[in-house]
C-alpha cells in the first residue's frame, strides 16, 4: 500500500473522530467532553484494526481479514510480503527434494558422487542403464558400478573436460560415455549416454579403413614387382614404354605411402583413448628423427635445439610419427632456409616444435589443416607427393597425449607448428635414465 494511502486512511479516521466530539460538544455543551470523546473514537478504532491484525497474524493461513478499501490494502501487503517470504524458506527448504525431482524426471541417466567418489543418489534412468537400486547401491564405490582401470586413472588425474568413454563389460559392445561437472563443496554431478551404437559405427569405419588399406597392399606389391621387372623382360630398347613405366612405379609409390599412412592412422585411432605412460627421451628420439631426415635431404638444414632434458610420458613411436611429420613439411613447403626442431620448457608444460622459413599458409587455411586429405595447395601437394594425412595424424597423436597442435604462420614467412604437452606429462630428468 502506498503512503498517500495510508495517510488518506488516517486522514478519514481523524475526521470521524473530530466529527464525534464536535456532536458530543453540542450535545454536552462542554469542549473538553469533544476531545474526550475524539481521542476516545481514535483508540477503539485503531484497536479494532490492531486486534484483527493481531487476529491474522496467529493464523496466517486464513485469508487476510476483509475492511474497508484502505483497510484491505494494507493487510494484502502484510499478506504478499509473507506469502512471499514463505515461499522462499519452502524452496530453500525443499531444494534437495527439488532437485532430485528435476533429475528423476529427465530421460538422461544422472548421479551424485561425493568427494570420496561414493555414490550419493541416482536418478531411474541411471538405474535402468546400469541395470542397478539406487537404495542397493548408496554409498558404495563407484568403481564397482564400472570397474577396471579407465575410471580409476580417471578419477585420480581429477581432469574433466573430455568425457570419460567406457565398456563396463561382460558385452564388449555396451559401451558407455561418462560426463562429470562439479557441483556444491565437492560433489560431482555424472551424466552417462549409451554410445554403444556410436562407438560401433566409429569402429566400422575405423577397421573399413584398416581392412581395405590392408588388403591393397598385396595387390599393389605385385604390381610393384612387374614394373620393376617389365623392362628386363622386354626385348631389347623400348623408349615408349620407359615413360608410362616410370610413372607406374612412381603412382604405385604414393599408393603405397598413402596406405601406410592410412593404416598407421587407424591404429592410432584405435588405441587413442588408451593410456600413454611409456618414459620417452624426446631429446635423443629428435636426435634419431633428425639424423634421419638429415640423411633423407641433405642440402638443408636442419637444427636440433634440445633445451629440456626431461623425460615425457608417451607412446615413442607415435611421437616420432608425429614429430617426423612435421619436420617433413616444413622441408616440404619451404625451398631454402633452416628448419629448427626445438624441445624446450614452458610455463605451461613441454613444447615440441618445429620452425621454416617456408611458404607460410593463409589464415582462412589454419583451422582446417588437421582434416585428413585437407590441402591448402593441391598442386603443390601432388609435386611434393604429400598424401594429406600428415597432420591429421600429428592431431591424433597430440590428442592422444594430451598436448594441444598450435599453429604459427605467415603467407611468405614461414610457419611454426608447435605440440604443448600437459606439464603433469612430465617426468623427472633422472626418471628415464
Ligand atoms: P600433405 O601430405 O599434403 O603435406 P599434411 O596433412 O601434412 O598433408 O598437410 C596438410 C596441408 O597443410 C598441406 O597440404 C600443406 O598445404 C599445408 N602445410 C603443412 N605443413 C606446412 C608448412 N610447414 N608450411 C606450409 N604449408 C604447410
Amino acid at each position: 500500500m502506498s503512503s498517500s494511502g495510508l495517510l488518506h486512511l488516517e486522514y478519514r479516521r481523524v475526521l470521524v473522530a473530530m466529527a464525534l466530539g464536535v456532536a458530543c460538544w453540542f450535545a454536552t455543551g462542554h469542549a473538553s467532553n469533544a476531545v474526550v470523546a475524539s481521542l476516545f473514537a481514535l483508540v477503539v478504532l485503531w484497536g479494532w484494526q490492531l486486534s484483527r491484525l493481531y487476529r491474522w497474524f496467529a493464523n496466517p493461513e486464513d485469508v487476510p481479514p476483509l475492511g474497508d478499501a484502505a483497510v484491505r490494502g494494507v493487510l494484502h501487503d502484510v499478506y504478499v510480503l509473507r506469502s512471499r517470504g514463505a515461499s522462499l524458506d519452502n524452496s530453500r527448504s525443499l531444494s534437495p527434494v527439488y532437485r532430485n525431482e528435476s533429475f528423476e524426471s529427465m530421460r538422461e541417466a544422472a548421479m551424485i558422487i561425493n568427494a570420496r567418489n561414493e555414490l550419493l543418489w541416482c536418478n531411474s534412468a541411471a538405474e535402468y542403464l546400469l541395470k542397478i537400486n539406487r537404495v542397493e547401491e548408496e554409498g558404495k564405490p563407484l568403481r564397482d558400478l564400472f570397474p577396471g582401470k579407465a575410471l580409476k586413472n580417471y578419477l585420480k588425474e581429477q581432469n574433466f573436460q573430455k568425457p570419460l568413454r567406457i565398456k563396463p563389460g561382460p558385452d564388449p559392445e555396451f559401451c558407455m560415455q561418462l560426463e562429470f561437472s562439479r557441483f556444491g563443496a565437492s560433489d560431482k554431478l555424472i551424466f552417462i549416454k549409451d554410445v554403444s551404437e556410436q562407438d560401433k559405427v566409429e569402429r566400422m569405419r575405423r577397421d573399413f579403413v584398416g581392412n581395405v588399406s590392408h588388403e591393397l597392399r598385396t595387390p599393389l606389391t605385385v604390381i610393384k614387382g612387374y614394373i620393376e621387372t617389365l623392362p628386363s623382360l622386354l626385348a631389347g630398347p623400348n623408349a615408349a614404354l620407359q615413360k608410362p613405366l616410370a610413372s607406374m612405379a612412381t603412382q604405385v609409390g604414393r599408393m603405397e605411402v598413402l596406405i601406410a599412412d592410412l593404416l598407421w592412422l587407424t591404429r592410432i585411432e584405435t588405441v587413442e583413448g588408451e593410456r600413454k605412460d611409456d618414459l620417452v627421451n624426446v631429446s635423443n628420439l629428435a636426435a634419431s628423427v633428425v639424423a634421419e631426415l638429415r640423411s633423407a635431404w641433405p642440402d638443408r638444414d636442419i637444427q636440433l635445439l634440445a633445451e629440456s632434458g626431461r623425460p615425457l610420458r608417451g607412446d615413442e613411436r607415435e611421437l616420432g610419427s608425429a614429430l617426423s611429420n612435421l619436420i617433413v613439411n616444413a622441408l616440404k613447403y619451404s625451398e631454402k632456409g633452416p628448419v629448427k626442431v626445438r624441445w624446450a620448457d614452458s610455463a605451461v608444460g613441454p613444447v615440441l616444435s618445429v620452425e621454416d622459413k617456408g611458404l607460410g599458409i593463409a589464415a582462412k587455411h589454419i583451422p582446417r589443416l588437421t582434416e585428413r586429405f585437407y590441402r591448402v595447395d593441391k598442386s603443390r601437394s601432388q609435386q611434393t607427393s604429400g598424401t594429406g594425412l600428415g597432420l591429421a595424424i600429428v592431431k591424433h597423436v597430440a590428442v592422444s597425449h594430451e598436448a594441444k597442435l598450435f599453429v604459427d604462420s605467415q603467407l611468405g614467412k614461414g610457419s611454426c607448428f608447435r605440440l604443448v604437452f600437459p606439464a603433469s606429462r612430465c617426468a623427472d630428468a633422472a626418471a628415464s635414465d
